[in-house]
């Protein structure tokens, strides 16, 4: 089977990719690093364009998972709904041709506007999906839908409610995880009954149970639900041998590897010795070189360059290039951004 621990870790070096073919990656792979040369040795590599802009709508949740970078801010607010941040929004899918908006948070559903946000965020021409933990009533997934939703990510990282405290920060006890692994469990079956795109992305971390996410994987395979294993960025490598560890036990092999140019994400896509197909989330070292390029904090760098977020922050909407750092030019406001050597290297 192919290793895979050598495309997840994908460290050596910065790696834009600017073609989309796989011929013109093996002329860009003369001088290549580990990451490239796995990506040399298969058929079917695929290079994406970055169209994804992640919106942080809210820090409010109901659960305190211990590896949530709650996308870099724990003081962030609820975004403002005002024409600067349509404004914003509408830029950054005209300029930098993003076309997905991905909300996030904490809970989005928490969010008091997440449906004229939405509907907003249509209106000028993204598609939009958001990653939740599901928990909300479930008649919030037909009012979401006629928003104009088109996909909803759950966070479900085990089927077991004692673990499932044990991964929460703040204190939790079983009733608590009984009712919220039911209230999962509901909410994905009518997302799914609604006809929206639906993924339960998992988290493996060092000491995660190959079982769980066994059983998750087997959950999907049974109810033709999409399933994502990501690696906890906070653990670095041992998180990604965990991975690596339950491929093997799922006799899965790599279909393809997918790079998203202008991004550290990536994904490969999978498939099992039963046939079952399933994604894992890849990081790249992928920098924006007027960003990383002096940065004093690169050697614990856990991200790299993934992709524009926004959040609020200071009163407005920013733009948030990296999840590790509070300073400019990391965070921006959406004025300062459109005029930005950052931005101007995204063109
Ligand atoms: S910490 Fe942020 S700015 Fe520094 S290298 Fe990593 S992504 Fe770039």
């Amino acid at each position: 089977m192919y290793n895979t621990t050598a495309a997840l870790k994908c460290t050596d070096r910065n790696s834009n990719i600017s073609s989309t073919t796989a011929g013109s990656m093996q002329n860009h792979c003369q001088n290549r690093s580990l990451f490239e040369d796995v990506l040399c040795q298969l058929d079917g590599i695929r290079v994406l364009e970055n169209d994804t802009l992640r919106v942080k709508v809210t820090n409010e949740c109901s659960f305190s998972c211990k590896f949530c970078h709650r996308e870099g801010s724990i003081k962030s607010g609820n975004l403002a709904l005002n024409t600067a941040s349509i404004y914003g929004f509408t830029r950054l899918h005209k300029e930098l041709k993003l076309t997905q908006a991905h909300l996030t948070g904490g809970e989005p559903t928490s969010y008091p506007h997440c449906r004229e946000l939405i509907g907003e965020l249509k209106s000028i021409g993204y598609r939009v999906k958001m990653t939740t933990n599901g928990q909300f009533e479930p008649d919030l997934i037909r009012r979401l839908k006629d928003a104009g939703l088109d996909g909803m990510n759950f966070s479900i990282h085990t089927f077991d409610a004692q673990k499932l405290c044990s991964l929460q920060r703040r204190e939790k006890n079983i009733e608590w995880g009984l009712q919220a692994l039911r209230q999962q469990l509901e909410n994905v079956h009518m997302a799914q009954e609604s006809g929206m795109e639906v993924k339960i992305n998992t988290v493996v971390q060092k000491d995660a149970d190959i079982y769980d996410v066994l059983r998750i994987s087997d959950y999907c395979k049974n109810t033709g639900i999409g399933f994502r294993i990501l690696n906890d960025l906070g653990q670095g490598a041992s998180s990604i041998q965990q991975i690596d560890v339950i491929l093997k036990s799922m006799n899965a092999n790599v279909e393809n590897i997918n790079i998203i140019n202008k991004s550290s994400g990536g994904f490969l896509n999978m498939v099992a010795k039963d046939g079952f197909k399933f994604k894992v989330k890849c990081i790249r070292k992928n920098m924006l070189e007027t960003l990383c390029g002096k940065c004093k904090e690169r050697d614990e760098c856990m991200e790299w360059f993934y992709g524009i977020r926004v959040e609020q922050a200071n009163g407005g909407a920013m733009v948030r290039l990296c999840i590790q750092r509070q300073d400019y030019p990391a965070m921006q406001t959406f004025e300062e951004f459109f005029t930005s050597r950052q931005f101007m290297e995204l063109m």
